[in-house]
């Protein structure tokens, strides 16, 4: 259809010009040809991709923007705001089939992929509900798997879906804190999220993205420099003195969209030397699989030290992310000789803002390459190569691959305290990011063997899934910091706080485990299975009257059992009638 427009447009394009020449045309003819022709233009400017339906019929104002840089990931879509209210209808945004349907307390929360024709698949994440039809089968699922969470894929044609088709009510399900839509666009035969801005041109984004620091690395001490911003679209700086012959440059930003008080990502950075091209960033389409690299792209110890994330506009030689088109490691500056520095930094939309400054080595004599601060005393970890830590107490494994940067490793005992049962041991600190868990065993001391299959690897906020082999304890660790051993004898807590058998939600349950967490919970009305809903946000589990309830006037008993990461049981029964 696009190509039509665009043929059509040609042939117009052709009868314009030759109506230009005929000068004896009747006027009024030639300004309905003139009038089409612009119609058709303006057309073929709004379909120069291909444009798609929005997913909701309220204005498009955005909460989060495609690669916006989240904890430990890229973000995949785009957040639309749904006026802080749940209910919204979704619409699919262009015709195709219900290929997945993923449904979890966790995540996406209630999530619906659909394929279209044009090799784009769809999601729409964090649903209160779907449509009545795919309500149903969803259910149908649910009792088939004896499951709340399932993860479902179908085949073309099973489910499907007509462009604008109703397939589900917006809300706050899984791990979304406040509701909103989740969208996102992948390329169906890779699932690699692209960015969606480009098909919707109703999101009004004319505000350009604001430089808010500037940082200089320095092996001695980094220079952080506060950029004010006016209306110039080009912000000009006095020449900054570095002290490496190779300068390292972050910048931290700040970007909104009309209508929209959030903070939103720049997605496209270029950092130009004497006008030559050193450095880009440019995320338009990433994978699942790279998008951890984001703990590279930023100064994750800034980040993790102060909150603010500076991305950093040089590349670390272990972050394998795709989208940047530069040489590993340093930028070239030679010394003594004053070079032109411009940064230009670009949003979804391509509104631009450009950084320009002057920039000096001003070490004489030595040509300073910036070395690293080399301690002896320390084990060396390579990103480049598998790296093994162990001594009496304590063994570690970091894969190759899951370090960005070579590091110095420090291990350290902390004493007993009263929170812990062991002693704390810091692997090193959560300053150096980890893009694959590393494998981390404790050395188990003076536990009576009756208490041993309580014991898990604590982290000073939760527990992670141990293992126990004789006389060692080990779990996957996904960050560096410290660690010690807790015991869990407690069951969950079950408490009930609501039986209403005449409403919707019979049955809401207060639920918490204080260490190793809830892994595996479980209803039955007189002893049959039924579905019931973890909402871990506020720590409740309920039950909701469906299809598979039928009335019965007898006295009937309602059964709860709740397991916890190392096993421990809690149950609970009540009585009704319906
Ligand atoms: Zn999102």
């Amino acid at each position: 259809m696009v190509e039509n427009i665009f043929d059509f447009n040609i042939i117009l394009w052709c009868f314009f010009c030759l109506l230009l020449n005929l000068k004896h045309t009747h006027f009024v003819m030639r300004l309905v040809y003139y009038i089409f022709f612009v119609i058709l233009l303006i057309n073929n400017s709004l379909y120069a991709q291909d444009s798609l339906r929005t997913p909701l019929n309220i204005p498009m104002y955005l909460s989060g923007s495609f690669a916006e840089l989240r904890p430990n990931h890229f973000h995949s879509g785009i957040d639309i705001k749904t006026n802080t209210k749940t209910g919204y209808s979704i619409y699919a945004v262009e015709s195709g089939w219900v290929s997945r349907i993923k449904v979890s307390s966790f995540g996406y929360g209630l999530a619906i992929y659909i394929d279209h024709p044009n090799g784009l698949t769809s999601v729409y994440a964090h649903l209160d509900r779907f449509n009545d039809s795919i309500a149903q089968r969803v259910l149908r699922l649910q009792y088939q798997k004896k499951s709340f969470s399932f993860d479902q894929y179908f085949k073309p044609g099973e489910i499907p879906v007509a462009l604008g088709q109703i397939i589900g009510y917006s809300g706050n399900s899984g791990g979304s804190f406040g509701p909103h839509l989740h969208f996102e666009l992948r390329e169906t035969k890779t699932q690699f999220p692209i960015n969606p801005m480009p098909y919707f041109p109703s999101i009004i984004d004319t505000i350009c993205p604001n430089f808010e620091v500037l940082v200089v690395y320095s092996p001695t001490k980094n220079q952080w420099i506060k950029i004010e911003n006016k209306v110039d679209s080009i912000i000009e700086l006095d020449t900054i003195l570095v002290d490496c012959i190779s300068p390292r440059f972050g910048i931290v930003t700040k970007d909104f969209s009309n209508g929209s008080e959030s903070d939103l990502g720049i997605n496209t950075i270029k950092l130009y030397f004497n006008q030559e091209l050193v450095y880009q960033y440019n995320n338009q389409i990433f994978s699942f699989d790279e998008s951890k690299y984001v703990n590279a792209h930023i100064d994750y110890k800034h980040y993790k030290t102060y909150g603010s994330r500076i991305e950093k506009l040089f590349r670390e030689p272990g972050d394998k992310l795709h989208v940047y088109r530069t040489n590993y490691g340093d930028n070239p500056l030679l010394p003594d000789s004053i070079s032109d520095i411009l940064i230009e930094i670009f949003d979804s939309k391509q509104n631009k803002h450009s950084l320009k400054f002057k920039a000096r080595y001003h070490t004489q004599g030595a040509h300073m390459q910036c070395p690293e601060a080399i301690n002896n005393a320390l084990p060396k970890f390579r990103f480049d190569k598998e790296n093994y830590f162990e001594n009496e107490d304590v063994k570690l494994t970091v894969k190759k691959g899951s370090l960005y940067q070579d590091f110095y490793f420090e291990f350290s005992k902390q004493k007993l305290s009263h929170k812990t049962l062991s002693t704390t041991y810091s692997i090193h600190k959560d300053v150096i990011p980890l893009h694959q868990k590393a494998e981390l065993s404790i050395k188990i001391t003076d536990f009576p063997d009756s208490f041993k299959s309580k014991l898990v690897i604590w982290n000073g906020k939760s527990s992670l899934s141990s293992r126990i082999k004789g006389e060692w304890i080990s779990a996957s660790i996904s960050k560096f910091g410290d660690y010690s051993l807790m015991l869990d004898t407690v069951p969950p807590l079950v408490e009930l706080v609501k039986v209403d058998t005449s409403a919707l939600t019979m049955f809401v349950f207060k639920v918490d485990d204080k260490i190793s967490g809830i892994t595996d919970y479980e209803g039955s009305i007189d002893g049959t299975w039924v579905l019931m809903e973890y909402e871990p946000k506020n720590q409740t589990i309920f039950y909701k009257k469906d299809m598979f309830l039928s009335r019965k006037s007898s006295e009937r008993l309602f059964e709860i059992r709740i397991k916890d990461d190392v096993g421990n049981v809690s149950n609970y029964k009540v009585n009704f009638t319906y």
